[in-house]
């Protein structure tokens, strides 16, 4: 059996860099604590904890002697300000992509302009985003969400990294009803999910059965099974290489293979041997 790799899959740039740094103050001999899960996989998260790394909830968890990690979808400066009060160390591992975000938010509300953040309110990356510009920031869903809204100054119309590019501009459009100002926008949607469906649905028109690795709750990987299954009938969402079962690759001659974001290397490689073995 032929086994194909999606031209893009696994690991987003902002996770690897993050894992990396961890992985690098681990080598160092620190004590690590991530503020939040640091990655959305099981598997990789108790990979994680044997070497060492515990996740804690809340700043007031991490001590003197302890480093703490902030992961990729980045916090709100006060946050921010007191892991550093008390950790030894702090990692900042927030996304690039993300730290754009916050940036053009709080440079907005230094010239005393509004922001319209397109996201949802109660993500973690819209948390911290929101704490650069308490007062001027606007955590929106979509278009519909704007009417509650007051009339804006001159506003800034920014997205979280993840959302849809529809509802972005869709939302950036609607927001001209809402100011007599200038409407600045700034698309920092990371093409990193579409990246990874585009490339799962053009290989899944060439295979006879897919495997999606990745977290039965992450909402990329259950995004990328959704769209497999558009074009290959036979598309499963395992976790790991043991939930392969061979009686579904009867007459398949040829099988493809993508991963979530939060899908370590380690276990793409497990499930390709465990494919190719059969
Ligand atoms: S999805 Fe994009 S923005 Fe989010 S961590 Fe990955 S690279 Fe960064």
């Amino acid at each position: 059996m032929k086994v194909l790799l999606a031209s893009e899959y696994g690991f987003c740039f902002g996770v690897e860099r993050a894992v990396d740094m961890v992985e690098d103050a681990v080598a160092a001999g620190e004590t690590v604590r991530t503020l939040g899960p640091l990655i959305h996989n099981t598997q990789e998260m108790e990979r994680l904890e044997g070497e060492g790394v515990a996740t804690i909830d809340a700043p007031v968890q991490i001590s003197r002697g302890e480093t703490a990690v902030i992961r990729a979808h980045g916090v709100a400066p006060d946050v921010q300000a007191e892991l550093e009060a008390r950790a030894s160390k702090v990692v900042d591992a927030t996304c690039p992509f993300v730290t754009r975000v916050q940036r053009l938010t709080a440079r907005a509300a230094a010239q005393d302009r509004d922001v319209v953040v397109v996201g949802s309110p109660d993500h973690p990356e819209m948390i911290g985003v929101k704490g650069y510009a308490p007062e001027r920031a606007y955590i929106v869903r979509d278009a519909s969400e704007l009417a509650s809204l007051p009339m804006l100054k001159d506003p800034l119309v920014v997205s979280q990294t993840t959302i849809k590019a529809q509802t972005f501009f869709d939302t950036a459009d609607a927001v001209r009803a809402k100011t007599d100002g200038t409407v600045e926008v700034i698309n920092t949607i990371c093409s990193a999910t579409r990246d990874r469906q585009d490339a799962a649905r053009a290989l899944s028109n060439m295979v006879g059965a897919f495997y999606i690795i990745g977290g039965k709750h992450s909402s990329n990987s259950l995004k990328l099974l959704a769209v497999c299954k558009e074009n290959c009938e036979k598309s499963f969402l395992i976790e790991t290489e043991d939930e392969i079962d061979p009686a579904d690759l009867g007459g398949v001659e040829t099988v493809g293979v993508t991963a979530g974001a939060s899908t370590p290397q380690w276990l793409i490689d497990r499930v390709v041997k465990r494919l190719e073995a059969l």
